[in-house]
């Protein structure tokens, strides 16, 4: 029934369908198992994608040609940059999304992928044979043959829901929870835990009384996550801020005692980042409220998403809490909120390319890896459908550092540190963060996706034309003058000290109160000049000029760094010889594998004299 595949993926959550493809779009042949076809990229939980740290994660994908981010901005109800009010490496596209169109558009844009082939169904089991996957098993006992396996399951494996005291198996709610893989994993000696999520109640939008509440709109401007011109909605759509109050956090405990997670029924770890809203009452109890975000679901539905308001209490407390909420006195609720359970394997099994170590050619990427949230997966199943590609055709791997991508620090600090809990991403997890942003994802990645055949020359084109163009606009700023009398008053009524001789438009633009758009104003050939230009060209100037001295500071560290992580390590290297490193340091070693002494530097329990050890030795 089915030839053998170049990549079989498990999964058609955010990680498999990017993985599906990448690999495709490489040229790989490519079978997409799912359980349900009508859920392929089902926003599992908030219909919103990028925020802080993610954002950057949709661009960086996007500029290496993934699909979340065109995907995101067709199906975009509102967009906002968040932190604009900050530095440009805190600045976070992030938009909601209408759910059903985000998951139609994701299934068209496989469906429109020459090389990718369907097939629903549980995969319970992998085809191994000394020691390399080489295809799955479904649970109809169907033997498919693939030369690489990605497996994506999210929160499927042997999920189980629960809300309140009441118990049953699931994936998500609605769908059954995938059983078998597990089993057969930890029995080829994999190790394997336990971590849960949860998601809140949804509502019927036409029962709440939104005069009660604080409109947010989106960005007068919107900006976008592709670097694509996609097509997308012209329109917006409001979203609501209203508060919960004593008495809901009053009405919330009086179901604290079937609370599932109070009682100890879940035994799984949450997103700390993420937290209920009864471990948030718990946890923070001098707080008098907390902020609820009211979101549309989509355009054509009056469903509405209560963000903030994630629980697992009984769905009667949940409704009488709700409808204690300013603007909820009415509220009638379509699905009660829940928390899911499922098995994850710890990352330090995988290599950075994510194959894991056990068993060649198999892939692990998303939430079975530990973490959280679309972007992280959508990001590693990229990776991981770059990697199992390159395998098969013996190409080299993709391995992304972590100076050069938020995809890099997210995959080196999951196989490098682990996690025990879900993890998420944040900007603070960057050490150099002000080289990873949002606006640069192209310059940094878009040459590397060239080489590999994801992206074509006039794509490449585009990027080298937006390097040089702002670099012409930053160097005209250094040989164009300004005269006092033309900037002076701008200068006054911007808040910044007065010139008292002319300089060059770079000096007056430098300074952070002044903005390019204000300069332009009253400098008629600078205003010319700009005109030949998009708004990205002229921001990736402005960004240039303003933190010029910062970025040449950054990427010294970044070099000086990368000695470091040139200093490559043989996987096999035998750690037992080295008796002079630490006890621990020799067993951490010789789990993870570290390629680089960089990497072997940043796992916890290998201390600096560890390192100098190692030095010496991987130099000889
Ligand atoms: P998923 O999106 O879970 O997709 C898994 C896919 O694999 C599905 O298509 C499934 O059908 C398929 N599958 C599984 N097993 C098999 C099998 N054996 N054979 C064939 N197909 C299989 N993230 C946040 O950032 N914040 C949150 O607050 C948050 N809350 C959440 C609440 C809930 C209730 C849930 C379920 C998820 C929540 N998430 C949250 C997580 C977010 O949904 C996931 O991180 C993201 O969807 C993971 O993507 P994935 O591709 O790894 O897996």
């Amino acid at each position: 029934m089915f030839k053998e595949y170049d990549v079989i993926v498990v999964g058609a959550g955010h990680a498999g369908c990017e993985a599906a493809a990448a690999a495709a779009n490489l040229g790989s042949s490519v079978l997409l198992v799912t359980m349900n076809m009508e859920t392929i990229a089902q926003m599992s939980c908030n219909p919103a994608m990028g925020g802080v740290a993610k954002g950057q994660i949709v661009r960086e994908i996007d500029a290496m040609g993934g699909y979340s981010g065109i995907i995101a901005d067709k199906t975009t109800l509102q967009f906002r940059m968040l932190n604009k009010s900050k530095g440009p490496a805190m600045w976070s596209p992030r938009a909601q999304n209408d759910r059903k169109r985000f998951a139609e558009e994701w299934r068209l844009a496989l469906e429109r992928t020459p090389n990718v082939d369907f097939w629903q169904e549980m995969v319970g089991s992998l085809i191994i044979k000394n020691n390399t996957v080489v295809g799955v098993k479904t649970a109809l006992g169907v033997e498919i043959m693939g030369k690489a396996v990605v497996l994506t399951n999210g929160t499927f494996l042997n999920g189980i829901i629960h809300i309140g005291e009441k118990k049953f198996g699931g994936g998500r709610t609605g769908e059954k929870s995938a059983t078998g893989l597990t089993e057969q994993l930890t029995e080829l000696g994999f190790e394997a835990g336990r971590m849960k999520t949860g998601t809140p109640p949804r509502v019927d939008g036409r029962s709440l009384n939104y005069s009660l509440m604080e409109e947010q709109w989106g960005d007068e401007n919107p900006g976008r996550f592709s670097y694509t011109n996609v097509e997308r909605p012209t329109d917006q759509r409001c979203c609501w801020i209203t508060y919960t109050n004593a008495n809901v956090h009053e009405t919330l405990k009086e179901g604290f005692e079937k609370s599932p997670m109070f009682t100890g029924r879940i035994k799984g770890l949450g997103p700390r980042y993420c937290p209920s809203i009864e471990d948030k009452i718990n946890r923070f109890a001098e707080r008098e409220r907390h902020q609820i975000f009211v979101e549309p679901e989509g355009w054509n539905t009056c469903e509405i998403y209560v963000n903030g308001f994630s629980t697992s209490l009984p769905e009667d407390v949940q409704y009488k809490a709700l409808t204690q909420i300013p603007g909820f006195e009415n509220a009638k609720m379509f699905r009660p909120g829940y928390a899911i359970e499922y098995d994850y394997f710890p990352p330090t099994q995988l290599g950075l390319t994510l194959e894991t170590k056990l068993i060649s050619n198999l892939f692990f990427a998303g939430q079975i890896n530990g973490t959280t949230g679309y972007e992280e997966a959508a990001s590693q199943g990229f990776i991981a459908g770059i990697n199992a590609h390159q395998k098969v055709k013996d190409q080299h791997e993709l391995i992304m550092k972590r100076s050069e991508s938020y995809i890099g620090v997210l995959i080196d600090d999951l196989v490098t540190k682990g996690t025990e809990e879900p993890y998420r991403m944040f900007t603070s997890r960057a050490e150099h963060r002000l080289l990873l942003r949002q606006d640069n994802a192209d310059i940094r990645l878009s040459p590397i996706a060239h080489k590999l055949g994801l992206i074509n020359d006039e794509r490449l084109a585009i990027v080298n034309k937006k390097v040089e163009n702002s670099d012409a606009i930053v160097e005209f700023t250094r040989k164009q003058g300004v005269e006092m009398a033309e900037v002076n008053e701008l200068l006054e009524t911007l808040g910044t000290a007065t010139l008292n001789q002319n300089v060059k438009l770079f000096n007056v633009l430098s300074r952070p109160q002044v903005g390019i758009e204000d300069i332009r104003k009253v400098n008629k050939p600078f205003d010319e000049l700009l005109n030949n230009f998009d708004q990205e060209t002229v921001e990736q100037a402005e960004i240039k000029i303003k933190y010029e001295s910062y970025f040449e500071k950054e990427n010294e560290i970044v070099n000086k760094m990368q000695k470091m992580e040139d200093k490559s390590i043989n996987p096999e290297f035998d750690y037992n010889k080295l008796l002079s490193l630490s006890k621990e340091a020799r067993e951490k070693l010789l789990k993870i594998k570290p390629r680089t002494l960089g990497q072997a530097s940043r796992i916890s329990g290998v201390s600096p004299s560890d390192i100098s050890v190692l030095m010496v030795h991987i130099t000889k």
